[in-house]
């Protein structure tokens, strides 16, 4: 063990490494998600399973993570334990919370020695009264944090408290991983690097100062009422392919499309004027003539004003990229739109082969491409003009039928 000697540390990992003979997992089914501090270390002597060593404070949330990942993605058999100090559990008390809340179906081992061992013996949220640290040298005066009483009232069903000396702590963490949803153990041991000379702190009286704060060692919570996380979101959003069948797939095309060329399109006008709205009629014109599109909108942060652009592409092949580098067609019908375009220098990339359908109201900055003007706010509105223009647009070429284009 790579633990000071006498460091409860080592007791842990023993009783962890029991349960885990008990179990008889296979050691592709374990995952041990360490946080920093001196537990950390538990990484390198468990080489047959996963490891992961995560950020100060957040292994609960990158274990929930990887717990849910296999749910949904992997075999759904993961074990993920997570092995945290109390320091790390002070800094990362919401990932815990939520972890709880969630009913996340990870095991915490949180390794409680009253202070943050690896940087100096620092007091942390567990920390005694009248605990003596180079950060309370008078002793500390904030009472600690029940965070077994916490978990609970998160909803938390497996919790327990447990010496690092008990004999039955490897059954209890063996009990913990094999419980089916959120599992707390809070293992209560000795820093003997820190804690144990200034306080006259010795194994024997690590439960008094424990019970002296109304804390309880033992089995505090231990049923199974609530169904875990990824269970209840796999029933609210199941994947794909059970959601549809294959033949349920794709939409049935209603118009016939001669396109053979993906097609970028970009469509700029004022904010309420429908341009986003245009951009997705023009996208339910596409597909219902079997072609695949993407629709990306921009605007200003105060939305009811400014400008207002959707990228549109189109295209008879699945679209794997959907930004657009010089659009194909620019269909620009208000001041607005046009000075953002001409910010983000979309006018002057355009080519001789590109095409650009603007307001006669407009004035055009110099450009290659192709122009076509016709004065759609004036004889339209401008609410409706970005949708005429995309008509427009839609009678001159061959994306797809205008019938499919509904206002
Ligand atoms: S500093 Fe404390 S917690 Fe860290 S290894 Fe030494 S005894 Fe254990
Ligand atoms: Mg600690």
């Amino acid at each position: 063990m790579p633990f000071c000697k006498g460091c409860g540390h080592s007791h842990v990992l023993r009783k962890m490494n029991e349960a885990l003979v008990q179990l008889q997992l296979p050691a592709s089914d374990v995952c041990l998600v360490t946080d920093i501090g001196c537990i950390g270390l538990a990484d390198a002597l468990f080489d047959s399973v996963h490891t992961v060593h995560t950020t100060h404070g957040r292994s609960s949330a990158f274990a929930t993570g990887i717990q849910i990942a296999d749910a949904l993605l992997g075999t759904g058999t993961l074990k993920t334990i997570v092995l945290i100090g109390d320091g790390g559990a002070m800094i990362g008390l919401q990932h815990l919370v939520n972890a709880a809340l969630m009913n996340a179906n990870i095991t915490v081992l949180l390794c409680n020695n009253f202070l943050f061992g690896m940087t100096g013996g620092q007091n942390s949220a567990f920390s005694p009264f009248a605990f003596v640290t180079p950060t309370t040298p008078r002793g500390n005066i904030v009472p600690p944090i029940d965070m077994c009483r916490v978990l609970t009232d998160c909803g938390a069903e497996y919790v327990a408290r447990s010496l690092a000396t008990d004999k039955e702590l490897g059954t209890i963490i063996a009990s913990a991983i094999s419980h089916p949803g959120f599992a707390l153990v809070e293992i209560v041991e000795l820093c003997t690097e820190h804690a144990m000379e200034k306080n006259s702190l010795t194994g024997k009286s690590l439960a008094r100062i424990v019970e002296s704060h109304d804390q309880h060692f033992g089995m505090l919570t231990g049923s199974a009422t609530r169904s875990e996380f990824s269970e209840r979101y796999v029933d609210k959003y199941p994947p794909r392919s059970q959601e549809t069948s294959d033949n349920g797939k794709y939409l049935t095309p209603l118009f016939k499309s001669g396109l053979t060329n993906q097609v970028g399109i970009v469509i700029a006008g004022s904010a309420g004027e429908r341009v986003q709205s245009t951009a997705k009629k023009l996208c339910e014109g596409a597909m219902n003539s079997g072609l695949w599109c993407t629709q990306k909108n921009d605007n200003p942060v105060t939305q009811g004003s400014g400008f207002s652009i959707s990228e549109v592409i189109i295209s008879p092949n699945e679209i794997f990229y959907t930004g657009i580098e010089v659009p194909d067609v620019v269909i620009a019908v208000s001041e607005d739109g046009l000075r953002e375009l001409a910010e983000k220098q979309t006018l002057s990339h355009l080519l001789p082969s590109s095409t650009v359908i603007l307001d006669s109201g407009l004035k055009l900055p110099p450009t290659n491409a192709q122009i076509f003007t016709y004065p759609f706010r004036k004889e339209y509105g401008a609410d409706k003009a970005a949708g005429r223009a995309v008509e427009f647009y839609l009678q001159m070429s061959s994306l797809f039928s205008p019938d499919s284009f509904h206002l």
